[in-house]
């Protein structure tokens, strides 16, 4: 069996990987806040992770696999959503979930086997609040419930914290009815306008970070493998989601190993709103401020080729080079088998804490060797499967009722390019129609220069119109209109 080795954030230390269950490995990793479209700072732990998922899939078998990644829908910014757009929670809530399953899925990351969403574990987070204050661990005060952080002598360990470091580094103000500054909140009281559940503490809603702890047990049970997230989420959400677990279910252990991808830069800047260079997955994959869409193949490849461990930048010229990369991968795999050899040098990289950079390498000796077949089973292997995005050569043939279109290509091309074609051939065959009556040739020969501006070769006969992109096509040159 391949051994894999993993870093992990608990003891800082690359360790060789066992499962608890080799039948059963289990992994939680913390998912999104479901208001609005996710940025693309957020699309890095789902992708890490995809590619951790997959690789446990290959080395322990597809149906021994769990992964759970939550939905949060309960959080006080989904609320405050709901008011200031006048639409029910649900309602944003169903359409955000949507939202990050298509553009999480744009980007070829497998679902995970299951996606709780909070609100439907409510019961249980509400039994675990009762276990906690029943053990001592939390209190009730002022119609919240808090968890006692000196109930749990190892509470910042993961983050390599101390108590009182912690609260001599808050700034934030301190409800008076916290017995420690540090205590946080696993129960809160909702007023009639906010959404509410009955508790043995009236009606109310659960912290975020019990939401966690209580669909990690229900579902992966009280010890589990893996636990990811991105490190901002180390400190405070992972260090009060093994406070509550552990003084819940002190029988387990929680997660036996933490992995945490560290975050997203844009351009060598930290991305905001405020400097511009924020942006949502959404925006990347269909273009913005004038920039045109990226494929989902592309902006994978850009975020796979930085080790996970190490901030990653995002940039224009990344996403130039992967698409070159990937169109020459493509071309040369077309129609090709995979061959399962490509394992033998990818899974032992992948299995040396995902040493993904490493892997791409290889993928690139692959492409310059003729290794096209192990290529292939790369490609397959890390979610590379070209969607409709990539067109391989081919051709779209359309009946016109001025005769026929035809567009024919070689290599890949993406969708949006094969379209624009089309429009431009069939605009070309009515044109043609029409100047065959006036005599008048001179809109023809416009598009026509266009075309051969961009590269672009074209045949007209009797019947119809045949346009073939060349050598030095460039599709860019088909901006604006002809
Ligand atoms: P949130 O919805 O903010 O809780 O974030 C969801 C996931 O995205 C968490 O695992 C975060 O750690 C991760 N995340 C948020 N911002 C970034 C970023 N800039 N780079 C990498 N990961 C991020
Ligand atoms: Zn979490």
């Amino acid at each position: 069996m391949v051994e894999i080795r993993l870093h992990n954030t608990k003891t800082r230390r690359k360790e060789v990987f066992t499962p608890i269950d080799p039948e059963n490995v289990r992994m939680y990793v913390c998912g999104p806040t479901v208001y609005d479209r996710a940025h693309i700072g957020n699309a890095r732990p789902v992708l890490v992770f995809d590619v951790l998922y997959r690789l446990l899939r290959h080395v322990y078998g597809a149906d021994h696999v769990t992964y759970v990644r939550n939905f949060t829908d309960v959080d006080d910014k989904i609320n405050a959503r709901a008011a200031e757009s006048g639409r029910t929670i649900a309602e944003i809530t169903a359409e955000t979930t949507q939202w990050y399953l298509d553009d999480m899925g744009a980007l070829g990351a497998l679902e995970p086997t299951v996606m709780p969403r909070a609100t439907a574990y409510i019961p249980q987070m509400v039994r675990m609040i009762e276990g906690l204050i029943h053990l001592g661990h939390a209190y009730e005060a002022d119609g919240h419930v808090l968890f006692a952080v000196e109930s749990y002598a190892r509470y910042g360990a993961l983050s390599g914290r101390s108590v009182d470091d912690m609260i001599a580094g808050a700034r934030v103000e301190v409800a008076p009815y916290k017995k420690n500054p540090m205590d946080f909140v696993l129960w809160k009281p909702s007023s009639d306008d906010l959404p509410g559940w009955d508790s043995p503490w009236g009606r109310g809603r659960p912290g975020w970070h019990i939401e966690c702890s209580a669909m990690a047990y229900e579902l992966l049970g009280e010890s589990f493998d893996i636990h990811g997230g991105g490190n901002d989420l180390m400190f405070p959400h992972h260090e009060n989601e093994i406070a509550q677990s552990c003084c819940a279910h002190p029988e387990g252990g929680f997660a036996k190993v933490w992995m945490h991808n560290e975050m997203l830069q844009v351009e060598g800047k930290k991305m905001s709103k405020s400097l511009g260079n924020f942006f949502t997955v959404r925006d990347l994959l269909e273009g913005h401020d004038g920039a045109p869409g990226v494929p989902g193949e592309v902006i994978r490849y850009v975020f796979l080729s930085t080790h996970y461990r190490k901030p990653m930048d995002w940039t224009a010229e990344k996403a130039a080079q992967a698409t070159q990369t990937l169109k020459e991968w493509f071309r040369l795999t077309d129609g090709v088998e995979p061959d399962s050899k490509g394992a033998m040098t990818i899974v032992p990289d992948l299995s040396n804490d995902l040493n993904l950079p490493n892997v791409l390498q290889k993928m690139i000796h692959f492409a310059h060797h003729g290794q096209a077949c192990e290529l292939k089973w790369a490609l397959d292997f890390l979610g590379f499967t070209p969607s409709s995005d990539w067109w391989h050569e081919g051709k779209l043939e359309e009946q016109t009722d001025y005769g026929f279109s035809h567009v024919s290509w070689t290599g890949t091309m993406s969708p949006e390019i094969v379209d624009k074609l089309s429009a431009l051939a069939r605009r070309l065959v009515e044109v043609r129609w029409n100047a065959m009556e006036s005599k008048d040739f001179s809109e023809v020969d416009a598009i026509k220069h266009f075309l051969g501006q961009a590269g672009v070769q074209v045949r007209m006969s009797k019947t119809g119109v045949e346009v073939t992109p060349g050598d030095d096509f460039d599709s860019s040159k088909l901006e604006g209109s002809a």
